[in-house]
């Protein structure tokens, strides 16, 4: 089966909002066995909608759009596609009380305004997608000669939503028996370099039993992706999951994880499998090494908390870091990130204490501490362990990179016990 993607916004033609709608939807369908032939992003205005409509249903006969479904005067998809059918819109009152309800439950006051109307004139035939995640309905409407639109919002969240609760079932249906899919399965490794993995792999390095592997480096480490195309689902799927496996035995010890899976989630799963507590002492990073703990739903049983220590008095006084360690050796030194670590340890009562201290830049450094250098100390019952080195980027990726290294300083200390 092929069909067309049209993401609908003057925000999309000005790139002042990246579509990122389209590049979802081709990976979606291209994992059901669906080809897109072709993506294109048209403005808000009727004229450039209906024509890129027509051609595409010319061409292919099948269309997703995003997009131009809200309760404003720029929101014309649905009627112009309606048009374009020649359908009349009509008033849906089951979504319009769908709408009332929610409008109630989000606490505002009074009836939804008359503009909200707008997003239940379904066209006439048409089947309504519902929307679990927002306001606008989804809309499927199919012509006589079963060339087919389905309409989505523009808004990712609801437009994903809307697709997997609604339309994909549909897709699915339409396509009969699947023999041929565009899947992937990806391997998560940190700590070890880009560089290092082809030999690493070895003779896997270039791809294996049809698959071919791309390597992603970013702030979390180096993704490893495979990706396999023209079979069938059910082979697709084993094969890529014996290939994860085969990569995880060569890579060993620096995998963590698969897929999209945080390394903040795997180590608060090895800290309550051992039944220990966590808390963190942060200073470059101001919080975010517990922003992300604490974004892992059920992280309150292994996360007792963190004390931000951006200044020295802080350090001193709330983790009781030594005034001599820090004359001695400086705020960013591996002696104060110990007692960090140690100091937040004992205060918060955890099994786990974990500090960072660091130059995020881009001002501050020196030449014996460069922007970027970071000393990360993990404690663990009193077994420290310690990592410091040069993090490259700019300040916002040193600070992540350095959660980063913390969170993969816990879970080797933890892998060893
Ligand atoms: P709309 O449904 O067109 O009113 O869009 C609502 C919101 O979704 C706006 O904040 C848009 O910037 C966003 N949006 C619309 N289309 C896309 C797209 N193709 N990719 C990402 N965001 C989008
Ligand atoms: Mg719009």
């Amino acid at each position: 089966m092929h069909l067309e993607i049209l993401t609908v916004g003057d925000e999309l033609l000005l790139g002042l909002t990246i579509d990122t709608n389209g590049p979802w939807l081709s990976r979606e369908l291209a994992a059901d066995g669906v080809q897109v032939a072709r993506r294109a992003s048209v403005g808000d205005q009727a004229t450039q909608i209906a024509d890129a409509v027509r051609d595409a249903l010319d061409r292919t006969g099948a269309l997703i759009t995003t997009g131009g479904l809200g309760p404003t005067a720029d929101d014309l998809t649905a009627p112009t596609i309606a048009a374009l059918f020649g359908r009349e819109l009509v008033f849906d009152s089951t979504q319009w009380e769908r709408i009332r309800k929610l409008w109630r439950e989000r606490g505002r006051p009074g009836e939804p305004p008359n503009a909200n109307r707008q997003q239940v004139m379904i066209p006439a035939g048409a089947r309504v997608l519902s929307n679990r995640h927002g306001t606008a309905p989804g809309i499927f409407l199919e012509d006589e000669r079963g060339r087919w639109v389905a309409m989505l919002p523009g808004v990712p969240r609801e437009m994903r939503g809307i697709f997997n609760d609604e339309l994909r079932p549909l897709v699915r249906a339409r396509l009969g028996g699947v023999t041929s899919v565009v899947r992937t399965r990806t391997v998560r490794t940190t700590s070890v370099a880009e560089s290092q993995l082809p030999s690493i792999l070895g003779d896997l390095a270039r791809g294996f039993d049809g698959m071919s592997l791309a390597y992603l480096p970013g702030q979390e480490g180096v993704d490893l992706r495979l990706t396999i195309a023209g079979v069938a689902p059910d082979e697709a799927d084993a094969r890529l999951a014996a290939g994860a496996a085969l990569l995880g035995d060569r890579v060993g010890a620096y995998v963590y994880a698969e897929g999209a899976t945080d390394l903040a989630e795997v180590v608060l799963a090895a800290c309550r499998a051992r039944g220990l507590r966590l808390a963190v002492a942060e200073s470059c990073t101001g919080g975010l090494l517990g922003a992300r703990v604490t974004a892992i739903p059920g992280s309150s049983d292994v996360f007792m908390g963190g004390i931000i220590a951006y200044d020295n008095a802080v350090k001193e006084g709330q983790l009781g870091v030594a005034a001599a360690t820090l004359a001695a050796h400086g705020a960013v030194s591996e002696a104060v990130a110990r007692e960090m670590a140690a100091g937040v340890r004992a205060r918060l009562g955890t099994q786990v204490g974990v500090g960072i201290t660091g130059v995020a830049g881009p001002g501050g450094g020196t030449p014996d501490k460069p922007v970027g250098l970071v000393w990360i100390a993990v404690d663990v019952d009193g077994e420290v362990r310690t990592f410091g080195g040069r993090l490259i980027g700019d300040r916002a990726e040193v600070r992540y990179r350095a959660t980063q290294g913390a969170l993969e300083l816990i879970r080797r200390v933890l892998s060893q016990r």
